[in-house]
Order: structure tokens, then C-alpha cells, then sequence
């Protein structure tokens, strides 16, 4: 069995190998058991290590592997708090990648133009209002967005995913992002149709039996 760190720092990997984050952009964490491990503020994933993955429990204190100590990501305030209030929630995946990038400017919830905005939870996924990165404000606003939802829209900024483990959390954010592109597509001929409540309330009971969608 993988470590978390170890599971962590191929996360980080697969997301900037997959062109869902460059650079520094983006972060993610994994819950470990009174705690979560969470990638470093500021880092290339490609520069990381296993002993880079900062440790941090839900009193905020904070166990760096590393000397000198790595900073946990900017921005540990949203894990920690999805973490500790999410108890369904084990991976939290931040990016910044293209096509949820580009929706966030809109600051505009995406509504249910295609049955998979399921995956997401719901019949739409979410914008917050715009904060600054690395804030409470912005935590606060991030997990309003998230109430009863496994995605969300981060204004001028990106998006957050939510999942119970690497492998859902992922499919999520590649899912997701697959759907903000559609969806700008969409946008350049017109307005779409959008799916009714009743329509979108027939998928999510047909997901509790479909793939590994939306399983407890
Ligand atoms: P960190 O490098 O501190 O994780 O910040 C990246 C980011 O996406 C901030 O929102
Ligand atoms: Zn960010």
C-alpha cells in the first residue's frame, strides 16, 4: 500500500501531466486519519517530493517533513474545512485548468445543458462569489457552493472537486471540465436547452445505479 504522501505527490502529478494545472497552480489533499496531507505552497509538482506533502490536523497545526519546512498550500483553509465538515469527502482537487477557468469569469452557475452536470452532485454546479485567494472569505464562499455538491466554480479563479476517493475525485475533475468545455461551445451558437428539475432529478436516481457515480 502507497503512503498518502506518496498517493498525494502522484495526484498532483497526474493533474499537471493531464494539463488540468501548470506551474504552481492548483493544489490537492488527502485525508490520513485526524488529519490530511496537502501539497506545498508555491511548488511545481514536477520539483516535489514525498517529503514535501505538509501535514496539517483540524486545530490547524501543521507537520512539515521537510527542512526547511514547506508551507502548506495557500490555500489550506478551504481542505481543511471541506475535510472536517465533509465526512464523505476524503480528496479535495483545486484547479485552475482551462475551460472551468474561462466559465468562473462569467461568475454564473452552469445550469443543466447535459445530463452529466449530475456527476457534480445536482442539477447545476455552482459559481462562488469572487475572493481573494488563499482566504476564510474564500473557504466560506467555497463551501456554500459545495452544499449538496461534489463540484464548484470559483469566480476568476478555477474550480474545487470533491470525492471519497482518488479515483472519483479525479474522474469528477476531468468530467467536469469536459462539460465547462462543452458548455463554452454551446455558448457560441446560442443558448441551449436546459434540462427541466424533473429531468435532471430522473438522472441522479438512475446515477445511484450507473457506473461508480454518485455511490455513498
Ligand atoms: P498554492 O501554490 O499555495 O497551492 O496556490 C496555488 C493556487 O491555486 C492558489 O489558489
Ligand atoms: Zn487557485
Amino acid at each position: 500500500m502507497k503512503s498518502i504522501q506518496q498517493q498525494l505527490l502522484e495526484l498532483t502529478l497526474q493533474l499537471q501531466a493531464s494539463g488540468l494545472n501548470e506551474g504552481s497552480s492548483g493544489n490537492c489533499s488527502i485525508r490520513d486519519s485526524d488529519g490530511f496531507y496537502i501539497t506545498p505552497s508555491g511548488l511545481n509538482p514536477k520539483a516535489m517530493s514525498i517529503d514535501d506533502m505538509v501535514f496539517m490536523d483540524f486545530m490547524g497545526t501543521i507537520q512539515s517533513a521537510q527542512k526547511p519546512k514547506r508551507e502548506p498550500s495557500s490555500e489550506w483553509r478551504f481542505h481543511h474545512d471541506i475535510l472536517k465538515s465533509r465526512k464523505d469527502v476524503n480528496v479535495v482537487i483545486h484547479t485552475h485548468s482551462t475551460f472551468a477557468t474561462t466559465l468562473s469569469l462569467f461568475r454564473k452557475d452552469i445550469p443543466a445543458f447535459h445530463y452529466m452536470i449530475a456527476v457534480a452532485g445536482g442539477n447545476s454546479i455552482r459559481c462562488s462569489p469572487y475572493e481573494l485567494f488563499g482566504t476564510q472569505a474564500l473557504s466560506d464562499a467555497a463551501l456554500k457552493a459545495l452544499i449538496e455538491r461534489k463540484a464548484c466554480l470559483l469566480a476568476n479563479h478555477g474550480m474545487i472537486v470533491i470525492g471519497r476517493d482518488i479515483e472519483e475525485t479525479l474522474n469528477i475533475t476531468h468530467e467536469v471540465e469536459r462539460l465547462c468545455e462543452q458548455y463554452i461551445y454551446a455558448l457560441q451558437i446560442g443558448s441551449p436547452v436546459i434540462l427541466s428539475d424533473k429531468e435532471m432529478d430522473e438522472v441522479i436516481q438512475r446515477f445511484k445505479s450507473y457506473g461508480n457515480w454518485n455511490k455513498q
